[in-house]
């Protein structure tokens, strides 16, 4: 109604209501709708969020595997999987996005199937929830808490790693180490968190 009557406050002249070039300047969007403003795409499908965090323990003995990409460390993430943290915080993200669940339900430590498995493989299977529930990445945004090793230099291979895993190109993964300032168990190096955000559009949006 807000836009009848925006559009006969227009037309005052004319008790005939007539449909502007674009309602949205005058009035709030919402039914009844006489006009739309050019250029923009409507859809019912939801846009979505979802939100990862992951730790682990640094030890010895391991790998350091992070974002998908081997680093030479001393030490490496622990965990019944490879221990990639920063992998499963975008696992979790994806699964949050689409509320389906949780990497813990989805992929349980007492399933041998996933010992020492390469985490790619739980990125992979929420992605493909997301591409069957017809979403696609709009972008993904990480931040590794690390006291050491620096993670500086692999910044822009864990990038690439993760782009390639959600299907996006690298411009739409945000990668940002940070140490914890010395505080915590990150800051005594006892192990490394990660958090993750993506944002999900309805498939070819
Ligand atoms: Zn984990």
């Amino acid at each position: 109604m807000e836009q009848l009557h925006a559009t006969r406050a227009l037309n005052r002249f004319d008790s005939r209501p007539t449909l502007v070039e674009n309602p949205s300047e005058f009035a709030p969007p919402g039914p009844p709708v006489l006009a739309r403003p050019r250029g923009l795409h409507y859809s019912d499908r939801m846009t979505r969020i979802g939100f990862g965090y992951d730790s682990h323990r640094l030890v010895e003995g391991r790998d350091l595997i992070i974002g998908g990409v081997r680093i030479e460390h001393e030490l490496g993430l622990s965990g019944h999987s490879d221990g990639d943290a920063v992998l499963h915080a975008v696992t979790d993200a994806l699964l949050g996005a689409l509320a389906a669940g949780d990497i813990g339900q989805l992929f349980p430590d007492t399933d041998d199937r996933w010992k020492d498995a390469d985490s790619s493989v739980f990125v992979a299977k929420a992605m493909g929830i997301a591409t069957e529930a017809g979403y696609s990445v709009a972008n993904c945004d990480v931040v590794i808490i690390a006291e050491s090793p620096r993670l500086g230099p692999h910044r822009e291979a864990i990038q690439r790693r993760i782009a390639d895993l959600l299907g996006v190109e690298p411009g739409r993964v945000g990668v940002k180490a940070k140490s914890n300032e010395r505080m915590g168990f990150v800051g005594r190096g006892e192990g490394i968190a990660a958090m993750a955000a993506v944002l999900l559009t309805a498939a070819g949006e």
